[in-house]
């Protein structure tokens, strides 16, 4: 029977438009279905940055040996082996070709934009000119270039296959629409809260704090069409959360060094300015909410800057202080009993904070006294609730083996399925490799599911 096209790529964002231009290069006819008006997704929204290791933009940088086995020894390390590492292999080894493959699309990535985004001490994140928009608006126009066909205001609903289980067709409201092959390209699911309930407990445990910073068709739409063909749903409570004071709606990643975090006991449990990758792992590993402290004098003085802009702000503190937002007191003993901790650990807590404060170094944490680090002396006092609850990127999703070919529970291949991006639910663990560690899997992945379904297509026709 002859089908419509060799491959349907179900999802315009970073992912899917990779896996359309890389499947039609390699010769397949593609359809892409859009669920929005426009192609983009999240990834329009984002900062596109790009983690890789061994590009010539690092040695540009200066970062000269750079490798991919680094790359994966450090991934498979902060994530304690509990990743797929097949996966995480082939995302380290493809990452290089893959970026100098977006690089000579057009995207441009200056050795400025180098930067060290998670805490390894290597620098893999690469800031792209013109953010995760860029990207977008590249690759969408190599595939104009390459004829693929899109179809907006089309939300895929479902997977057909034929009588050998072999993937036949992709359903969008009462259409369908055949193909040898579909790529599941649909973004996260950030933006529904039953499957953040059911995925990502973390998430829905944030309750209203939480808030989702990515694209309202993030449905997670994905998961229950290849659940339906009995798909391996992977890497349950994973994604990426944000701290938040919770007292609006504005992102900011990082915490202020002039304050003072502690537990629900009154403990100081980590350096304040620790990088946003694991900030609010640590936090949840805590109960899932930590407190800031800090003082009148570090109010008073708390002005705009590059770190906040919207919390961290004297008057803002004052008004939520009164709204009863932030616990004020004029004891520490009193503040400890306002929020619940114990007031003894967190007198000795600020006491020990205080003289590393005079001696001008953070004995156990290594806060840089350069971050703001202030001691906790002038009454009233304050304490901010602060909880991991912003919803940048969710990391359960389908999985794949390393050649992002869709996984049944029992570990067969569902044929002619793949999928890429944030529906792939394979590659995360715990902890974020750093800022570039979800888009650069979603290009890496995305031209590699392209690759593989136009192959898979074409040795269906050669049987035929
Ligand atoms: C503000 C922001 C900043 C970020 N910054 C970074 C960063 O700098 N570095 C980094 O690594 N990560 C970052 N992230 C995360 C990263 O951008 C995303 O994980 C990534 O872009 C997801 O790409 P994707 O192609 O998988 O999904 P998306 O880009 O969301 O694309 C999915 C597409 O599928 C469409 N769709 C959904 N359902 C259907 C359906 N049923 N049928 C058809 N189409 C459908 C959607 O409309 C969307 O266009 C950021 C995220 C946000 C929101």
């Amino acid at each position: 029977m002859a089908r419509d096209y060799d491959v349907i790529v179900a999802g315009a964002g970073a992912a899917g438009l990779s896996a359309a231009l890389s499947a039609s290069l390699a010769g397949a006819s593609v359809l892409v279905m859009e669920a929005d008006k426009q192609v983009g997704g999240s990834s329009r929204l984002s900062g596109g940055h790009f983690y890789a290791a061994g590009t010539s933009v690092q040695r540009e940088a200066g970062v000269m040996n750079d490798t991919a086995d680094d790359m994966y020894e450090h991934y498979m390390t902060l994530n304690q082996w509990l990743v797929e590492p097949s996966v995480v292999r082939r995302y380290c080894d493809l990452s290089a070709p893959t970026f100098e493959w977006l690089k000579n699309l057009g995207v441009e990535f200056k050795p400025e934009g180098v930067y060290r985004s998670g805490v390894s001490s290597v620098p893999r994140g690469h800031r792209p000119e013109g953010a995760g928009e860029r990207i977008v608006e590249v690759l969408y126009g190599h595939c104009g270039n390459r004829n693929i066909d899109f179809v907006f205001n089309a939300r895929a609903s479902g997977l057909i296959t034929d009588d050998a289980g072999r993937i036949c067709g992709v359903r969008t409201g009462d259409d369908v629409a055949t193909c040898g092959a579909a790529i599941l390209s649909t973004g996260g699911f950030g933006a529904n809260k039953e499957l953040l309930g059911r995925h990502y407990p973390q998430a829905a445990k944030a309750d209203n704090w939480s808030w989702y910073i990515g694209s309202p068709f993030a449905q997670g739409d994905a998961l229950a069409m290849a659940e339906a063909l009995d798909a391996d749903i992977a890497g349950h409570d994973r994604g990426l959360l944000l701290v938040t004071p919770g007292f609006s709606r504005d992102l900011e990643v990082l915490l202020p060094g002039w304050l003072v975090m502690v537990n629900p006991s009154g403990r100081r449990f980590a350096n304040e300015a620790s990088p946003y990758t694991v900030l609010g792992g640590l936090i949840e590993k805590e109960g899932g909410h930590a407190f800031a402290v800090f003082d009148e004098a570090a109010r008073a003085a708390a002005k705009p800057s590059a770190i906040s802009r919207a919390y961290w702000v004297n008057d803002v503190l004052a008004k939520k202080a009164d709204e009863g937002r932030i616990a004020r007191a004029t004891s520490l003993v009193e503040l400890a009993k306002q929020i619940g901790a114990d007031p003894n650990v967190l007198e000795g807590t600020i006491a020990r904070y205080n003289a590393d404060c005079a001696r001008g170094v953070d004995s156990v944490y290594f806060k840089e006294p350069a971050s703001g680090m202030r001691p906790v002396l002038t009454p009233p006092f304050y304490a901010a609730e602060l909880r991991p609850a912003i919803i940048c990127w969710t990391g359960t999703g389908l999985r794949t083996d390393a050649d992002m070919r869709v996984l049944r529970r029992d570990e067969s291949v569902i044929k002619g399925l793949y999928a890429a991006g944030e529906t792939v639910g394979s590659l995360h663990g715990d902890r974020y490799i750093g800022g570039g560690g979800s888009y650069g899997p979603c290009v890496v992945f995305g031209k590699l599911a392209g690759e593989q379904a136009a192959v898979y297509t074409q040795n269906l026709q050669a049987r035929k």
